[in-house]
């Protein structure tokens, strides 16, 4: 134990001198370049960055510190630097003497602390086994069952299908999760903790032992040593039966003092220094020894495993069939992949599973992410195309006469903004032809929507159709309802309730209703189009808040056979990009503006500790005749976190800190009609707070609510909270909302700052992207990309369109793809995956 300590010590004050070697070559060589710039511009006191030559070195010398500069070095420089002070003034043959002077002592300093240059990396000398591999070609294919692979037995066949993947192309096609660098090659002085790496170097000394105060952990150390420094390696050995003498001695005879070893790992870095723990350890015979191990030295794919599956061998049976990734047809052709620089299909498949470096895995994936959104573009397209050859009903309006949506618009109490008359314009327009329409209308929350969609609906019975508004929640089914059913009366024009809840004999009154054309806008939640419902003469579908449903769940309608116009309507904006790979069946138009005499809601942050505050703020609000609602993320209490439910702040709130207001609680577990019976007491104001999950999230338009607190903000998305912030405000008095934030870090709260500064849904949208990516902000089953591609979506904005217009390019020509044989099978395929893929969801 004694010599271990000595030798820690040692090495201890070994890494600081090397340290304070590097610090003192780093300073001496960016002095001696500031010289020669000086020097080369004939000696003007040149002005860098920041300051003149002469203040930059003489601050510099004043600054810097080292134990390794002796006194006399220190008052040397000392001089020196008062000699900078006086630069600018001095004649130049006196500056040039200063120069040469500082050069000179600058120079001696190198030599003296044989300031060195850190020598260039080591090299590995890697095998490339795929040689021997390549007779695997010989007996397999590309489609035969992974049962068949060497290796792979029945136990792992059902955990190969418990990921999905029956043959081997399966598997070519299951691509790494991530990745471990071990390709950069390092001497142990420039180790920096944090970093994965790899180092050649020799075995100094190894000593093993059981831990004292765990018998059942015995560590083998091994120090090692090249030209720049030592590091310490430690290999744990878990279990009684390593403890014992013999099993710890054969350890450390395999590597013997003098050994060359090659050693990939994560760098760690404590007081005692830098060290590995449990590295990848290959013994080499000599430095330029070929490298056995698949491992050391390269970049290792990290595979979403399963229970029974364990990483080494799944990358080793990988490993093994990238040969016949070769055999894989490429769906493009040459030219087009060299015009767009794209590897070829078997080579990105091969540098995905096992790149040789980060740059062909960065090929590799530009390649396999074009494939997907080619597939994505051309699905998208195609559809457009064929919806294009199908009949609508055109809906005609008839200008003579004042229509239904006149009058509607009429009995509104304010006018449309112009924006809203755009969009309707737009949607007329489409509407009018004999193809349908397939538009989706973003537009911030409270941009007024939904009398957009109305005026529509209208348009479709008055020229003699049914319409269809369809929501994703039964809230705000239910809220569209009573919206339709303040007007619509008026106009004579029948509207109708159907839900998951609605009574069987209703709702089989309703369905004879719709077939018979009595029923002429049906409001509901997706029972719309999933039950058996017929109608007489559908013209018009408006799916609202289009982004809660799956890309496939709006296509259902189509499948069915119907094709009436599609109006889908969104708050939650994308960028023009992301719109575009999601939406590329779909027109696009925006409501941009508000409706006038909103004020923006005052947005405010409060950590946990001033919860209280925010609820006195509601007092004030309550008082003075406002309602107001708290938002929680959760039901009730959760073992797994420790997060304020709707249920207990509700009890806390009714009970105690505003027992003598009206509380409510509203949350996704109740009754539907429970959930009606609350809404419309916060309506009728019976309920003057209102607790709640975020079902209220859509659907609620409650204008006298002037106020909402939002506890444990930093668990919600920005478009999210942004979307609930939009409850309130939407009356004409000032409205405010207090973001509770309680996860207690900077960047929570630079997160949700963004929400204080902007009122901008689709400023909003955008920095979400940014921050969360787009996985986590659309998922695979809105956006129908898998999050690989999706990753790269905001990186990449360049390969998506690229990916377009070749999807364009090729429909042109080609837009049954008769002569693209091969695209057109891959691409049913993909399609077939995606369908499958969004109703496991
Ligand atoms: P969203 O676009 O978020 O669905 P809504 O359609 O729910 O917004 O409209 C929000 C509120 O604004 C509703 O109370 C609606 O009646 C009102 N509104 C809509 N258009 C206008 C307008 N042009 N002028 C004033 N108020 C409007
Ligand atoms: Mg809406």
């Amino acid at each position: 134990m004694v010599e271990q300590y000595k030798d820690r010590k040692k090495q201890n004050s070994l890494e600081l001198r090397d340290q304070q070697i590097n610090a003192l070559n780093n300073w001496v060589r960016l002095l001696q370049k500031a010289l020669t710039v000086e020097a080369e511009n004939g000696f003007k006191n040149i002005h860098g960055r920041a300051e003149h030559f002469n203040s930059f070195l003489s601050r510099e010398i004043k600054e810097f510190k080292s134990p390794l500069l002796s006194n006399e070095i220190d008052k040397k420089l000392t001089l020196f630097a008062k000699s900078f002070d006086d630069y600018p003034t001095s004649d130049l043959p006196i500056k040039r003497r200063l120069i040469i002077d500082a050069r000179q002592l600058l120079y001696r300093l190198s030599k003296e602390y044989q300031i060195k240059d850190i020598p260039s990396p080591p090299k590995l000398r890697m095998s490339d086994s795929q040689s021997t591999a390549n007779d695997i070609r010989q007996h397999l294919r590309i489609d035969s069952p992974l049962g068949e692979v060497k290796g792979v037995g029945t136990k792992m066949c059902e955990c190969f299908a418990a990921l999905n993947l029956f043959v081997i192309k399966d598997l070519l096609f299951h691509y790494p999760r991530d990745y471990v660098d071990y390709s950069s090659l390092k001497r142990i002085f420039s180790l920096v903790p944090g970093e994965t790496t790899t180092i050649i170097a020799t075995i100094r000394r190894s000593n093993s032992y059981t831990s004292p105060r765990n018998q059942n952990l015995s560590i083998l150390e091994l120090h090692l040593e090249d030209m720049t420094g030592r590091i310490k390696i430690s290999k744990f050995f878990i279990g009684r039966r390593f403890s014992k003498r013999s099993f710890l001695k054969k350890q450390e005879s395999l590597y013997p003092k003098g050994t060359i070893v090659a050693v990939s790992g994560l760098v760690k870095g404590n007081s005692y220094g830098k060290s590995f723990n449990d590295p990848l350890i290959e013994v080499l015979e000599h430095k330029q020894a070929l490298l056995k191990s698949q491992t050391i030295g390269r970049i290792l794919p990290i595979y979403q495993l399963t229970d029974g599956l364990k990483a080494d061998r799944l990358r080793q049976i990988v490993h093994s069939v990238i040969p016949l990734a070769l055999d894989l047809e490429d769906p493009l052709p040459v030219n087009t992949r060299e015009s767009l620089s794209l590897l070829d299909k078997g080579e990105a498949i091969k540098q995905i599973h096992r790149p040789r470096n980060q740059e062909y895995l960065k090929k590799a994936k530009r390649r396999l992410v074009f494939d997907e959104f080619l597939f994505l573009q051309l699905g998208l397209l195609k559809r457009r195309l064929e919806l294009g050859k199908c009949k609508a009903p055109s809906l005609f309006i008839n200008k003579e006469r004042e229509g239904f949506t006149e009058q509607f618009l009429k009995l509104l109490p304010f006018a449309l903004t112009n924006s809203q008359q755009q969009v309707l314009t737009q949607i007329e327009s489409d509407i009018a032809m004999s193809k349908p329409m397939s538009r989706l209308v973003q537009g911030d929350v409270g941009c007024g929507k939904t009398v957009v969609a109305i005026a529509a609906l209208l348009r479709a019975v008055e020229s003699g159709w049914q319409g269809a508004f369809m929501a994703p929640t039964e809230v705000l089914a239910q809220q569209h309802y009573l919206t339709l059913c303040k007007w619509l009366p008026q106009l004579h024009v029948t509207v109708e309730l159907l839900t998951g809840s609605t009574a069987a004999k209703e709702r089989k009154r309703i369905f004879a209703d719709l077939s018979n054309g009595n029923l002429k806008i049906i409001v509901g939640t997706h029972a719309l189009i999933e039950e058996s419902v017929s109608f007489r003469r559908l013209g018009l579908v408006v799916v609202d808040e289009q982004h809660r449903f799956g890309v496939n769940q709006r296509n259902l309608l189509l499948n069915k056979g119907l094709h009436p116009h599609l109006l889908t309507m969104t708050a939650t904006p994308i960028p023009r990009t992301l719109a575009l790979s999601i939406h590329g069946d779909l027109d696009v138009s925006q409501i941009n503006e508000l409706p006038p005499g909103r004020t923006p809601i005052e947005t405010q942050l409060m950590p946990s500790s001033e919860r209280y505050q925010a609820y006195e703020a509601i007092k004030e609000q309550l008082d003075i005749g406002s309602q107001a609602y708290v938002v929680l993320p959760l039901v009730d209490e959760s073992e797994k976190l420790e997060l304020r439910s709707a249920i207990d702040v509700y009890h806390e709130l009714s009970s105690e800190i505003l027992s003598e207001y009206k509380v409510g609680l509203l949350h996704g577990r109740m009754h539907s009609s429970e959930k009606k019976g609350i809404i419309n007491k916060f309506v009728n104001k019976e309920i003057e707070v209102l607790v709640s999950t975020t079902v209220v999230e859509v659907g609620v338009d409650v204008p006298e609510a002037t106020m909402m607190v939002i506890d444990h903000a930093d668990r919600f998305g920005l478009a999210q909270l942004h979307q609930l912030r939009g409850r309130v405000g939407r009356g004409t008095k000032d409205s405010k909302c207090i973001l509770i934030d309680t996860a207690k870090s900077l960047a929570s709260k630079n997160r949700l700052e963004v929400l204080v500064n902007s009122h901008d849904g689709f400023e909003i949208s955008e920095i979400d992207l940014r921050l969360r990516g787009p996985g986590q902000v659309l998922g695979t089953r809105q956006s129908g990309l898998p999050d690989f591609a999706l990753a790269n979506l905001v990186n990449d904005e360049t390969i998506l369109e690229s990916a377009r217009e070749e999807a364009e390019k090729i429909l042109k020509s080609d837009p049954d793809l008769i002569q693209n044989k091969l695209l057109k099978i891959m691409l049913d395929d993909y399609w077939n995956r995606l369908v499958t893929k969004t109703q496991l969801n």
